[in-house]
């Protein structure tokens, strides 16, 4: 029977009317509501405090506080004057640990050019000046001076992919594995809920940080002689960083390894040498259990910013709080993407109960309006897809389990993911559960062996079009030359192709009339101007006025990265262009936009400079532009009337 006050409490967080103790604490005061008067463990964060599954100091927070363990945030501290946010908690009983932030820091500052982005997304209000330029480096240089005794642990994507030596984008050269820039301890790479728990309970045995080499999952600096064991058989001995900064041929020769040994079910030790000593990577820990991930999802998030930011919008949060991640991984290997080196390719899903308790809990949100914004994770759909044959995945060094083309052994059954769209939508206050996740489209017209999934993907492919698209689909061809394509690890044009065909002719049958909107990238290694002469006839051919476009940004630790910075494919060791200089970016990326009037002259003028005038009639269709903006043909688009289309028509159409 439940008392009157357990009733109240019940009431007041069915209304989001949390008490500031059920948060984390984040200052002295709010330690005292909980009746700390020491912490085991506090962490300082790059992102505004947001307890939500989705944010990274949360769950870490949350996973220690499961385990009790006395845990406090300061999230963005001011890192000017005299440390006094570095200083208000005082020192912790075990470690410091840095949660530099979700994104890498400078990817979420600038863009592609270099540019100040137009806010920051995990910020107050979108604030700039809320953290600085490499948290990771900052925070735990003023720690060090402030405790040189007390351990500090490096989390989050900013540590992890900048483990070993890679190369950075915003100063334009190599750096090494993050421990020598900052000073910190130890790497937690990767997910770290299960290694943060390892490293708290060995502090607490007593152990010094010096002699904590044994978890996986972990990175840290020793001398030679002190490798756990030496140095085996078994070890991969990466090019030094001294070598790396000489021969950009051995910095492309790392960068295989680290890739695969963060996709293999048992991976290798890596060791790197660096200022007199060694990075020693340990490998990480197998994907974790459903079980597991359960946990890390069910615990008592209030799913809110810190009341500290009363009236105030965090951008990402605004995205992500009607939306649920349902799996962990993906095994698609896209050549771009950071979450190989980071998550892996082994997929981990949450079980379909502990999914349907984190959707009742968004319905009891004073502002959800029935509108789940995405059923999603990494990739929209890989939810319970794994090899048949679990002894081979265990043996496999492939990056990708998709590409360049999808593995025989793997399951691409979509029965799960449908039944827990169907559970989802069968909850009272759901009205429509969208999917705003990349849709891998090559996994939805694979011909598997299985009739059984074949079918299934039909089915998974009309009820997505149908019942889980808000208007526009969003799918991530990224190129439509098949060269290209192959260096990202994307699947041939053919199949978007396809696939666009078939969300046509669903939407005809059904009477819908949605949109299918590509996303592409420019300046990507191996991508020519050329290449976007081509890809702007194409989209034009398919009567696409693009918008979701990009120009690629070297992020740290991605196979595209190394290839952009040392010139060879790190696989086949081939070199391979990259438009670099800003001109020659430039100069892909108005391919995007051949329909805008004043992109015409430039577009002209580099398709004569290149050598291929003949496209300059392929896409204005005989029309010839000359600098004062007067035309010389008629049909410059076709169905149309002669001539460009007039203002309003370039809205209408956008
Ligand atoms: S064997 Fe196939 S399914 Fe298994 S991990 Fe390797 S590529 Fe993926």
């Amino acid at each position: 029977m439940s008392t009157g006050k357990t009733r109240t409490k019940k009431k007041m967080v069915e209304n989001n009317n949390y008490k500031l103790s059920d948060f984390l604490p984040t200052t002295k005061k709010e330690c005292e509501l909980r009746g700390w008067d020491t912490l085991d463990v506090i962490l300082f964060s790059g992102d505004a405090y947001v307890d939500h599954p989705s944010f990274g100091a949360a769950v870490i927070g949350r996973t220690l506080e499961a385990s009790g363990y006395r845990v406090a945030i300061v999230p963005q501290p001011d890192w000017h004057g005299d440390f006094r946010d570095f200083k208000k908690l005082g020192r912790p009983r075990l470690f410091f640990g840095i949660a530099p932030g979700c994104m890498d820091s400078m990817v979420n500052k600038y863009t592609a050019n270099r540019r100040l982005r137009s806010e920051d997304a995990y910020s107050p209000d979108g604030r700039h000046d809320c953290r600085p330029e490499y948290p990771t480096i900052v925070y735990t240089r003023i720690l060090k001076q402030l405790y040189p005794d007390v351990p500090v642990a490096l989390g989050g994507i900013e540590a992890s992919l900048r483990r070993l030596t890679h190369y950075d984008y915003w100063q334009d050269k190599l750096m090494k594995c993050i421990l020598c820039d900052s000073g910190a301890d130890i790497i937690i790479y990767g997910m770290g809920e299960k290694v943060t728990l390892r490293l708290c309970q060995e502090l607490d045995k007593g152990r010094s940080i010096d002699t904590i080499h044994d978890i996986p999952q972990t990175v840290f600096l020793v001398d030679k002689n002190d490798i756990p064991g030496g140095i085996n058989e078994n070890d991969i001995i990466l090019h030094s960083h001294e070598t790396c900064l000489r021969n950009k041929r051995a910095q492309a020769e790392n960068f295989r390894h680290i890739e695969e040994e963060s996709n293999k079910m048992h991976a290798q030790r890596l060791l790197q040498e660096v200022d007199g000593k060694y990075a020693v990577v340990n490998p990480p820990f197998p994907p974790m259990t459903t079980e597991e991930l359960d946990a890390s999802f069910d615990y008592p998030y209030t799913r809110l910013p810190h009341p500290k930011y009363k009236n105030k919008r965090i951008p990402a949060y605004e995205m992500i709080k009607h939306s649920v991640n349902i799996h962990r991984g993906c095994f698609g290997g896209c050549a771009f993407c950071t979450i190989s080196a980071h998550q892996g390719k082994f997929i981990s899903c949450r079980s379909k109960e502990s999914i349907l308790r984190e959707v009742r809990k968004i319905v009891k949100m004073p502002d959800f309006k029935g509108y789940l914004s995405d059923l999603g994770g990494p990739s929209a759909n890989m939810y319970g897809m794994h090899g048949n044959n679990l002894k081979a995945c265990e043996r496999c060094k492939r990056p990708s389990c998709i590409n360049p083309e999808i593995c025989p052994n793997l399951n691409t059954d979509h029965s799960k993911l449908l039944e827990i769209y169907h559970a989802v939508d069968a909850i009272p206050g759901i009205k429509k559960s969208f999917i705003g996740s990349g849709v891998r489209y090559d996994l939805l017209l694979h011909k598997s062996k299985d009739e059984h999934s074949n079918h299934v993907a039909q089915q998974y492919t009309r009820e997505l079009i149908t019942r889980h698209v808000s208007g526009r689909l969003k799918v991530a061809p990224e190129h439509t030359s098949d060269r290209v394509l192959a260096l990202m690890r994307k699947p041939s044009f053919r199949l978007f192709n396809e696939f666009k065909s078939i969300f046509d002719r669903i939407n005809r049958e059904e009477g819908l009339n949605q949109q299918i909107i590509p996303y592409f990238i420019s300046s990507h290694p191996g991508c020519h101007a050329e290449d976007m002469a081509e890809l702007a006839i194409i989209t034009k051919q398919l009567d696409f006025h693009l918008e979701q476009v990009q120009d690629f940004t070297p992020t740290p630790m991605t196979v595209s990265t190394e290839t952009w910075y040392t010139g060879y494919d790190p696989y086949t060791l081939e070199p391979v262009y990259s438009a670099k200089t800003p001109r020659d970016k430039l100069a892909q990326r108005m391919f995007f936009f051949w329909y805008k009037p004043e992109e015409r002259m430039n577009i002209e003028r580099e398709l004569k400079r290149i050598g291929r005038s003949d496209l300059i009639h392929k896409l204005y269709n005989g029309v010839r532009y000359s600098a004062d903006n007067s035309r010389s043909s008629k049909n410059a688009y076709p169905g149309k009337k002669a001539g460009y289309p007039k203002k309003k028509e370039y809205k209408r159409k956008k």
